[in-house]
């Protein structure tokens, strides 16, 4: 698999490279980033195949067949990290609602939201190729609540990879604080930030183009990369579960093989549907993508008028924080695969100049073709979650987005597959709030009043987090980042 750069070329990067190249270093020029130049298919005899196969060996599969330049033992080792989530032999589970409504709930892992089933993986492909190359990596993040967690879980005590994570001081749920300020590991630093995530993110970008930083990162040796969706070593595990899921269906005998799905996903930087629209691409039967936003909702207004505008919104503080979200980082991967670099630069110029852009008619067909979108506020979210749970299921405020979509009626004869991004205990006050009509205050009492209602635990790997000692308990001005990240490097570990 070839990757090249989403804007063309300006000459200061290379314009085609391997799959680890793209995974240590994903900016390319222009301000682009690397996608692969074409995917190749599978056929109905690939599925066949591994109708039977476990999640590992189906993504073993497909990862040989997409032709990375990653050693097949290293790969196995970081598939093998799937056996710590919940049940080893089923990561993933299917659940069926009813005949025509399925959940894929993808937050099994260590930290309770889908990040993990990317990040984790990826963290230790990426210190394994740090150590082959014998260099050093720092990963810089700023989070919104659940990147952060999954970083920090992965890279925790990976060789010659060290990570740097700002949050939004009370910006984050409770428990999404705890998972982040108790993770002790002498190749972690956790920072909160007297501001909102914007702020962080902010902070994160100057601290890119400072050039003291960049100089002392140099003279200390170390290399920046990324672990957010931008990186492509992420978007490829998040392609596996497309095929996963489909199969599952097959297996209980929802569909027959051949037979198309719609696929209803929370979205916010649009890699996890990105992943569905190369699966798609691929050939697995998808008839339709759903994109599922909260009330930021300008990939709903993309998606249904061809218009990109950010020129009339402000950021929306929602109960899905982490669809909260104006700058879709992974659309331009789309753009790119769809109209080729040259449009997709001047598409993403107009963005950055004027705010928005307008594909033209032909384009927004193309786009339509594949994709489909609502939003749902935090309101009707909160609806969602007291009538699901009256009928017996529980979701968290991101995945609830979906019941927006997948009861639309034009869905309703079709196999829905909605993708469940979170447990509820990491939301577990806007939870209570739904179900119980409480208004806790604090993550504590909510994990135990929803746990009561619903007769479900909370997972040890949550209820412990209260327990835990904070091993970083920072929090700076924006101003103070700098120095703080600075000392944390030459610190040495
Ligand atoms: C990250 C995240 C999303 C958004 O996923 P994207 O790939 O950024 O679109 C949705 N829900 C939850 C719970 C998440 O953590």
């Amino acid at each position: 698999m070839i990757f090249t750069e989403t804007r063309g070329s300006d000459g200061t990067h290379d314009n085609r490279v391997s799959f680890s190249s793209a995974l240590l270093s994903p900016i390319a020029s222009f301000g682009g980033i690397y996608s692969p130049e074409s995917m190749p298919p599978i056929d109905a005899a690939f599925l066949r195949r591994h109708l039977q196969s476990s999640y590992k060996e189906l993504s073993l599969a497909l990862l040989q067949h997409l032709g990375i330049d990653i050693d097949t033992k290293v790969l196995s080792s970081a598939l093998d990290l799937y056996d710590k989530f919940d049940d080893a032999a089923d990561p993933v589970p299917v659940v069926r609602l009813d005949e025509h409504l399925f959940v894929s709930e993808l937050y099994h892992g260590p930290t309770r939201a889908f990040k993990d089933m990317a990040l984790q993986p990826f963290g230790l492909i990426l210190s394994e190729l740090a150590q082959q190359r014998e260099q050093q990596y720092l990963i810089l993040t700023a989070t919104s609540g659940d990147t952060g967690p999954a970083a920090l879980e992965t890279f925790r005590n990976r060789p010659n990879i060290r990570v740097a994570c700002l949050y939004p001081d009370g910006g984050t749920s409770d428990v999404q604080r705890l998972q982040m300020v108790t993770e002790d590991a002498p190749n972690l630093k956790v920072i909160g930030i007297h501001g909102n995530f914007d702020d962080a993110q902010s902070a994160l970008k100057s601290l890119l183009s400072s050039p003291n930083f960049n100089r002392r990162l140099e003279q200390l040796g170390i290399s920046l990369s990324a672990a957010n969706s931008v990186n492509f070593g992420r978007i490829i595990f998040q392609m596996l579960y497309q095929f996963h899921c489909y199969l599952a269906l097959v297996r209980q005998r929802a569909i027959e093989p051949g037979d198309e799905v719609v696929l209803h996903i929370p979205s916010g930087n649009f890699g996890n549907a990105l992943g569905a629209y190369y699966a798609h691409r691929m050939g697995l039967p998808i008839a339709k993508i759903v994109i599922a936003s909260n009330a930021n909702n300008v990939l709903t207004e993309w998606i249904n008028s061809g218009c990109y505008d950010l020129s009339k919104r402000d950021l929306i503080a929602t109960t899905s924080p982490a669809m909260d979200i104006l700058k879709s980082s992974n659309v331009e991967r789309v753009l790119f695969d769809l109209f080729g670099p040259a449009r997709n630069r001047e598409l993403m110029q107009q963005l950055d100049v004027d705010g928005r852009y307008q594909l033209d008619q032909h384009e927004h067909q193309q786009i339509t073709n594949i994709f489909a979108a609502d939003f749902c506020t935090d309101e009707e979210g909160e609806q969602y979650i007291r009538q699901v749970f009256e009928q017996g299921y529980l979701v968290d405020p991101h995945t609830a987005t979906c019941f927006k979509t997948c009861r639309s009626a034009r869905f309703k004869d079709e196999v829905n597959i909605i993708y469940s991004t979170a447990e509820w205990t990491k939301f577990a006050a806007v939870v209570d709030n739904a179900i119980n009509a409480n208004q806790p205050d604090s993550d504590q009492a909510a994990l135990q009043s929803v746990s009561t209602t619903a007769g479900i635990e909370v997972p040890e790997v949550i209820a412990r987090l209260f327990d835990k000692p904070i091993a970083h308990p920072d929090i700076i001005e924006k101003q103070a980042i700098e120095s703080e990240i600075l000392k944390f490097l030459e610190s040495g570990n």
